[in-house]
């Protein structure tokens, strides 16, 4: 490192640009946002200079100043540096302008995130959505070309006709108005991606996967719910419980109110399910197509 090689530990540095964005999200207290292009650049630049024992400093020098006073020695040396890195950077550009440029890997990165052999430089939301749900040219055997409802459908074996008939946009606006808390949980749970006895084994937090309340081997997070342990059960029926008053709050239908208590219990207590008794027309044949609340193969 030039620092220990030029004995600069402990010196202060200060560094000149004529980009005040630059010099900003590489200089301020505050963290670049993920969405921020280039963060991946701009976090490897903080740090290093937050490791390197130098005190940095900087300073905006205004750009292209020669373009209208060409009277170099009337200019300071900031000035004059600047329009010298100007040029070699126009230069530089001209060079290389037709090469491809594709994002590297930084030496400071903690997380890379890459799509389709591209790293992304920038986390933009709307970007990787379309990147995950609208997927085109997908191959049978390379999951990685699957849309994320082609993957949830056959890791969670999920049937065709029950795929159709789940309200996705509804649950979208029901998971956009909840608190961030709750959406947080839902997204880890449905996942399974949280510190449940299989994750923490697979992390290697712990070497086993047991369930910490009934001893159970394996424990994912459909098993935190559906374990037996006396509190969890009681913690389910508190639920039951709320979600009953709320049902009669919103004067839910009474049959479809039984319906989803009865495939809740169903699949709370791993039981097959039972045919659906209601004289709902629709709820009935809801219960009959493959949807939730049909009858399981
Ligand atoms: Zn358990």
């Amino acid at each position: 490192m030039l620092h220990k090689e030029h004995d600069l530990t402990n010196v202060s540095f200060t560094f000149g640009l004529d980009n005040k964005e630059a010099r900003l999200a590489v200089m301020s207290q505050d963290g670049p946002k993920v969405s921020k292009a280039d963060y991946d650049m701009i976090l490897d630049i903080r740090k290093r200079k937050d490791t390197i024992p130098i005190i940095f400093d900087s300073k905006w020098i205004e750009r292209h100043q020669d373009d209208t006073n060409k009277d170099y020695p009337t200019m300071d040396t900031w000035t004059l540096l600047n329009i010298e890195m100007d040029m070699h950077a126009g230069k530089c550009y001209q060079q290389h302008k037709e090469e491809e440029c594709p994002n590297i890997t930084m030496a400071n990165e903690s997380l890379t995130v890459w799509i389709d052999e591209e790293k992304l430089s920038c986390l933009d939301k709307q970007m990787l959505c379309d990147k995950v749900f609208a997927r085109t040219g997908k191959v049978e055997k390379d999951k990685s070309t699957w849309t994320c409802k082609d993957f949830w459908k056959e890791r969670e074996n999920i049937p065709e006709a029950a795929m159709e008939h789940i309200h996705w946009e509804a649950l979208k606006k029901a998971l956009a108005i909840s608190p961030q808390g709750t959406q947080r949980w839902t997204l880890k749970h449905s996942t399974g991606q949280c510190g449940v006895g299989r994750m923490l084994q697979r992390w290697k937090y712990q070497e086993h996967s047991l369930c910490p309340r009934c001893g159970e081997q394996d424990e994912t997070t459909k098993h935190a719910i559906q374990c037996q342990a006396v509190d969890v059960r009681q913690r389910w029926k508190t639920g039951i419980k709320a979600l009953r008053q709320w049902f009669i709050m919103t004067s839910t239908e009474p049959d479809l109110q039984h319906a989803i208590f009865q495939r809740l219990e169903e699949w709370h207590d791993n039981k097959p399910r039972r045919p659906v008794h209601t004289t709902n027309r629709l709820l009935r044949e809801a219960s009959l197509d493959g949807g939730p609340f049909s009858k399981a193969e």
